[in-house]
């Protein structure tokens, strides 16, 4: 279960908090290429025991920041503090193996030619503790009875369980996780993700896990940093950067959503869905974010909307719902609610939404015509949007 650990805008949902908290931090950090600007002025925040994601898609710097963080590059520009104490940047350069920070690749880099036990050990300074403390982490990721396997004899959970092991026995100020569990088949995945977190959550661990996995950054992390083109464009818990992403791209990449223009006020938006609630109030043309878990729908003979196909996924179902405007949106409903292409259903949304007023005021909204009724103002007595019929009849399930 995560605790809060940050408190955030109501704006954007980008964090906001004490500078001291830190386990691991940079500020305006740069890193250049000959033909690139990798990491663009990035300041992430990593508070003490904390799992912070970084996502975003490929090519946008992740594995550049996590380089910087453990050493493997010198910023062009800005600083790196691990622990409270600079480690890159005001003319000081620590080097990787000074900075106290784990590392878990994405092939594991375990040594073949060592066991379990000497493999943890590697990083250990020799002396007493040294043989307790690797019995003590190889019991707490579970490979208790294990110490003289080999690599090649451990599946690919297990190696990188080792991987884990290894980079939290020198108890370091943070473990960097650069895309551990790519090299994993699916159906391991899931159970393996659950594992590293239980054992960095037991291990009172912070970490900093990269990613273009969204359902992985989501899942595992107390905040996420939203990586683009070499910048962070939110970072935010996972709850808030779903439901109050900084702008339409963040939510475009951070889960399924679609996107309607209409006319604001009073903290309402008049679009072709009638009208609805806003999460905020702003006044004059917005978009505003439908995710298909804020509409209901129902049956309804006399309905304008039609439903046009359905994917089902066995623990729902995304129906593809084209509205009277010709407008197409997405609900997603249980597995059990029966609708087939063809049936005509009522459609409304069930939460307040998330308004993004730029896309109109730079021109962005095609849609927005002067005659278009999505644009005319409300006028007073208008009713808000229809609901379902009461009793047992809606196929809707929130
Ligand atoms: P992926 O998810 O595909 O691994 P990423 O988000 O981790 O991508 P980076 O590997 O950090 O992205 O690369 C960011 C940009 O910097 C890319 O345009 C990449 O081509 C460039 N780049 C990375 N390393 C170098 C390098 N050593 N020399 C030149 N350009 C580089």
């Amino acid at each position: 279960m995560r605790s809060p650990l940050v408190e955030t805008t109501a704006r954007t949902g980008t964090a906001t908090r004490p500078a001291a908290t830190a386990a691991i931090a940079t500020h305006g950090v740069t890193k250049d290429f000959p033909s690139t600007r990798a990491v663009d002025e990035v300041d992430l925040h990593v508070p003490r025991g904390a799992l912070v994601g970084v996502l975003g898609p490929s090519g946008c710097g992740k594995t550049t920041l996590l380089r910087l963080l453990a050493g493997f590059e010198r910023p062009d520009a800005g600083t790196v503090e691990v622990d409270g104490r600079t480690a890159a940047g005001e003319g000081v350069w620590m080097p990787p193996d000074r900075r106290r920070v784990g590392m878990v690749f994405q092939d594991f880099a375990l040594f073949p030619h060592l066991d379990v036990a000497d493999n943890i050990a590697f990083g250990l300074p020799r002396g007493r503790g040294r043989r307790q403390r690797v019995q003590e982490i190889i019991e707490l990721v579970g490979l208790a009875g294990r110490e003289h396997s080999r690599p090649s004899e451990l599946s690919g959970g297990q190696q990188q369980r080792v991987a884990l092991a290894r980079a939290l026995a020198p108890r370091p100020a943070v473990v960097l996780l650069d895309e551990p569990f790519s090299n994993l088949d699916a159906g391991m995945r899931a159970q393996v993700r659950a594992d590293v977190e239980r054992i960095l959550r037991a291990d009172g661990a912070t970490a900093v896990l990269v990613t273009h996995d969204q359902e992985e950054a989501l899942a595992m992390s107390d905040e996420v940093a939203v990586m683009r083109e070499g910048r962070i464009v939110q970072q935010a818990p996972p709850e808030d950067l779903y439901h109050q992403p900084a702008d339409r791209r963040v939510a475009e990449f951070v889960g399924d959503a679609d996107f309607v223009c209409g006319y604001a006020e009073r903290g309402q938006v008049r679009c072709d869905l009638g009208c609805l609630e806003l999460r905020h109030p702003v006044d004059g043309e917005v978009e505003v974010m439908i995710r298909p878990e804020d509409l209901e729908l129902w049956p309804d003979p006399e309905g304008e909307s039609v439903v046009e196909g359905r994917e089902f996924y066995g623990h729902d179902q995304l129906v593809h719902v084209r509205l009277a405007s010709g407008r197409r949106v997405h609900v997603r409903l249980g597995s059990v609610s029966h609708v087939e292409a063809g049936d005509r259903v009522g459609v409304r949304a069930v939460r307040p939404l998330q308004p993004f007023p730029e896309a109109c005021r730079l021109g962005l909204c095609p849609e927005l015509s002067a005659d278009s009724t999505a644009v005319r103002p409300r006028e007073s007595g208008e009713r808000t949007a229809a609901g379902p019929p009461e009793g047992p009849a809606g196929a809707g399930e929130g």
